[in-house]
């Protein structure tokens, strides 16, 4: 299937996944909003994440923390000192790129892993790489380009305070350890989860929303004891196992990820270890998400900066240290644009002239769960197609179409990954069933009004 990129990106705007943002002022670059399928899709996501890592573990609590924080724990965490990028200029178009991504683009992830500003810039003289956009090679040198956004907190911008939005949620953990330790009955290991915004001013944006500003994270800090290393490697297998474990619930194509160990010199200043997940995008393999062995560096930095203790004492052995952390970090939009191009398929019906879109999320995230449909616009039909939908409204998100015929009526559907169509005939006024018509068989068959609410739950549960 070609083009598959271009055909999502088409669908996610003609059926109300993801609109582009400030659509009607022309447009912000690289910004993109979800429309009413998009936001169920992704609150959907969000909730299975919260029930699979939160809900339905006995070691792990919850936090929504804010996204403006004290400017001292970026200073702490590094990122005013070294988060940032190889920015370079295109001397000739004004194009401007990340120099590590251009020599990673043509010569490997290897090329450019761990170089200096001075690498970078000579890599790209020796090799002749030429800018994306007109073909010429001639930059300017590579400059440290910090990807948080800043901003003032207070009424007069002179004389008030200089804030970020936060670059990561994970510091918004780090910096409430201490609360939870003493308020939540929580003991080692354990770990604390959130879901939250979080904006990069990225250089090279783009991909649709695989790469934005402003985007939002699922991140874990999985707190543990520092003494027996065999027991970290392990703690950190088995979350690599869950993470992976948590997409194939989804059902992602297992060909379609892969592990990718981050070399020595790639690791964030933060970590000794990290794997990410990476996803087969029709651009090449890019990461989903990454795992991260954060040993003890933020708690220390916390504390160093703070001033306040942030050790653990264990309640039963008496033991005192600074925890480890192993932080498994999901980005939000990208597991839905990954969902999204996994669940696309075009289906081809009769005899090859006409093809099915269908989109085969997983029903337990799919947006609508199910539609019902009247045969025909008669008020003795609706009527009892209203009261389905009705009844089922109380406990799935579901949706009522009366209009056009029923083949278009089912395509509409297939197209937004609806599991179930319910059609309200004529028979229906005698025999009280329906005509349950499944998504991706399409085979159709009959059954109990009554009977509706237990089918569609075993299906989306
Ligand atoms: P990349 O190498 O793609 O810039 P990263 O290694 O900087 O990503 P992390 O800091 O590990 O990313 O962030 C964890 C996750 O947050 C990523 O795996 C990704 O899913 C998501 N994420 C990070 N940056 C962005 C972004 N600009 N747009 C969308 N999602 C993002």
């Amino acid at each position: 299937m070609d083009n598959r990129f271009e055909k999502v990106v088409a669908l996610c705007k003609r059926r109300g996944f993801v609109f582009p943002g400030s659509d009607i002022y022309g447009g912000l670059a690289n910004t993109w909003d979800y429309g009413p399928y998009g936001a169920q899709l992704k609150q959907n996501v969000k909730g299975y994440w919260w029930q699979t890592f939160v809900t339905r573990r006995d070691d792990i609590v919850g936090l929504d923390s804010s996204i403006l924080m004290n400017p001292k724990i970026w200073e702490a965490s590094g990122h005013v000192g070294s988060f940032t990028d190889p920015l370079m200029d295109c001397k000739n178009c004004k194009e401007r790129i990340r120099g590590d991504k251009l020599i990673e683009e043509h010569l490997g992830v290897e090329k450019a892993v761990g170089k200096s500003l001075k690498e970078i810039g000579e890599i790209i003289k020796e090799n002749k790489l030429k800018c994306p956009k007109c073909g010429k090679s001639d930059f300017t040198e590579a400059r440290s380009f910090n990807l948080m956004f800043k901003t003032h907190q207070g009424v007069i911008e002179e004389t008030a305070n200089a804030v970020y939005l936060r670059p990561e949620t994970a510091q918004g953990i780090f910096v409430n350890f201490k609360n939870v330790v003493q308020n939540c009955r929580v003991r080692i290991p354990f770990g604390i989860g959130q879901i939250g915004k979080a904006f990069r001013n990225e250089i090279t944006p783009g991909n649709f929303t695989f790469r934005t500003r402003e985007f939002e994270q699922m991140e874990i800090e999985y707190f543990i004891s520092p003494k027996d290393k065999a027991e970290i490697k392990t703690t950190f297998d088995k979350w690599k196992k869950d993470c992976k474990e948590w997409y194939l619930s989804l059902g992602i194509k297992e060909e379609n990820l892969r592990f990718r160990e981050h070399e020595k010199d790639e690791l964030s200043h933060y970590s000794s270890m990290t794997f990410d997940i990476e996803y087969n995008f029709p651009f090449g393999w890019g990461e989903l998400m990454g795992i991260a062995y954060r040993g003890d560096f933020d708690l220390q930095q916390h504390q160093k900066f703070s001033g306040k203790d942030l050790s653990y004492l264990d309640p039963i052995t008496n033991e005192k240290y600074t925890p480890h952390v192993i932080e498994p970090s999901f980005g939000a939009d990208r597991a839905i644009l990954v969902i999204l191009l996994d669940a696309y398929d075009e289906d081809v019906v009769g005899d090859g002239e006409d093809v099915r879109v269908v989109m085969r999320f997983n029903p337990k995230i799919a947006p609508i769960k199910a539609a019902i449909f009247p045969l025909m616009k008669k008020p003795e039909l609706t009527e009892i197609a209203h009261k389905i939908k009705t009844d089922l409204q109380q406990r799935f998100t579901v949706e009522y179409d009366e209009s056009g015929a029923i083949g278009k009526r089912y395509r509409r559907q297939d197209e937004i990954g609806t599991p179930y169509c319910i059609t309200v005939d004529f028979d229906t006024l005698t025999d009280k069933k329906v005509t349950l018509r499944d998504r991706d068989t399409t085979n159709q068959e009959r059954v109990n009004i009554d009977d509706l609410e237990a089918i569609i739950a075993k299906k989306v549960s």
